[in-house]
């Protein structure tokens, strides 16, 4: 995704503004990343250049942890429903 998108992007469940951690990026685009909302803590990584800004129903967590393990990211497993990153 190209960085100038970053600020227009907010929380899909909320409306809120999200701080973005870059893993990957090169000079135009991030690669790979995690936004998080600072409002309910929910995160949205970038895949491959794609933001995933789903909301939770249509959301696999199966699929989303390896990727955040490989950052070193482990998100909260009490509520399995809810996308939200360790305290
Ligand atoms: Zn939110």
């Amino acid at each position: 995704m190209k960085k100038t998108l970053i600020d227009k992007l907010c929380c899909p469940m909320d409306k809120k503004a999200l701080q973005l951690r870059i893993f990957k990026k090169d000079d135009e685009e991030i690669i790979e990343g995690l936004f998080t909302c600072t409002e309910c803590g929910r995160y949205y990584p970038v895949v491959h250049g794609l933001p995933i800004m789903t909301p939770d129903e249509y959301r696999e967590k199966a699929l989303e942890e390896p990727i955040l393990n490989k950052w070193g990211i482990a998100p909260r497993h009490k509520d399995p429903k809810r996308f939200l990153l360790e305290g």
